[in-house]
C-alpha cells in the first residue's frame, strides 16, 4: 500500500505563483526514491506538501492513510510528529547538546518517557554509525556526522515515512556519499526514504526517480 498518494496536485501561492502543477505520485511503503529537478522546479513545494507543512490548493494528498484535507492543523502536527521524519540541507542541531540530547529531544513530543528517549536515542545514533559520538555536540563532528545525527533524530520515532531535503547539499562529495550510502543502507532496512535533490548523480544512484520541470513531473 502506498506511503504517499498525491493526486491531481496543485500548489499556488498566494501572488500567483504555481510551483506544483497536477501531480500525481504514488509511493509505497519501503520506497526510496528521488526527487529530482533543477532549482525553480517545485520541489520544495512538493516536500512541504508531503510533510503536511503545507495544503494543495487543489487535489488531495494522502500520508500513511490519512487524507490531508480531513485532518485539523492539529491533527497535521500530530501526523508529522508522529509519522514523518525530516531532515534539512543544514542539519538543524542545537549547538550545545550532546548527539544523544539532539535526538532524545526529537522524541519529546512522542509521549515516550525519557529513560525511553534516551535509550532510543542511542539504538538510532548506533544505527547511523555514530555510536561512539553520543556525548559528543554539533561543533565536535564533522559535517557528515553531523548530518548522521540528523538523520538518527529523524528516525529514532521510526517514521512512515523520511523525508530528506537536498541532505548533501552542504558537504563535501566523500561525505555526501557517506550519507546517500546510509539512506540506502536505512531503506534496505525498510524504511521508506524519500530525497529531494538537484543532484543528478546523487538521484541516479537511487532505485527510483521522479524528475520535475516546471511544477510538473516529467
Ligand atoms: P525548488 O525547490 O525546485 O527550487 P520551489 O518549490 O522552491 O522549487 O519553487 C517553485 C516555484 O515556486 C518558484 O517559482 C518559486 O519562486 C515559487 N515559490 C516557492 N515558494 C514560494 C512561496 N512561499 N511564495 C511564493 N512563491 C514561492
Ligand atoms: P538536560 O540537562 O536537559 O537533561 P542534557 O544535554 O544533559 O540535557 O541531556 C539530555 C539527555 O541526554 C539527558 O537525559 C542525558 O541523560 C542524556 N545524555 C546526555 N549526554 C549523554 C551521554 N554522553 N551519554 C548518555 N546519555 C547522555
Amino acid at each position: 500500500t502506498a506511503v504517499i498518494e498525491l493526486a491531481g496536485v496543485t500548489k499556488t501561492y498566494p501572488g500567483g505563483v504555481t510551483a506544483v502543477r497536477s501531480v500525481d505520485l504514488t509511493v509505497e511503503y519501503g520506497e526510496l526514491v528521488a526527487i529530482v529537478g533543477p532549482s525553480g522546479s517545485g520541489k520544495s513545494t512538493m516536500l512541504h506538501l508531503i510533510g503536511t507543512l503545507d495544503r494543495p490548493t487543489q487535489g488531495s494528498v494522502r500520508i500513511d492513510g490519512h487524507d490531508v484535507a480531513t485532518l485539523s492543523d492539529r491533527q497535521l502536527s500530530a501526523l508529522r510528529a508522529g509519522r514523518i521524519g525530516f531532515v534539512f540541507q543544514q542539519f538543524h542541531l542545537a549547538p550545545g547538546r550532546t548527539a544523544i540530547a539532539n535526538v532524545a529531544d526529537g522524541l519529546l513530543y512522542s509521549g515516550v518517557r525519557r529513560k525511553e528517549r534516551e535509550w532510543r536515542a542511542e539504538a538510532a545514533l548506533v544505527r547511523v554509525g555514530l555510536g561512539e559520538r553520543l556525548g559528543h555536540r554539533p561543533h565536535q563532528l564533522s559535517g557528515g556526522e553531523r548530518q548522521r545525527v540528523a538523520i538518527a533524530r529523524a528516525v529514532a520515532g521510526d517514521p512512515a515515512v523520511l523525508l530528506a531535503d537536498e541532505p548533501t547539499g552542504n558537504l563535501d562529495s566523500v561525505a555526501g556519499a557517506g550519507v546517500v550510502a546510509l539512506l540506502r543502507e536505512l531503506h534496505e532496512a525498510g524504511t521508506t526514504v524519500l530525497v529531494i535533490t538537484h543532484d543528478h548523480e546523487i538521484a541516479g544512484s537511487l532505485p527510483r526517480q521522479v524528475p520535475m520541470r516546471d511544477g510538473r513531473v516529467i
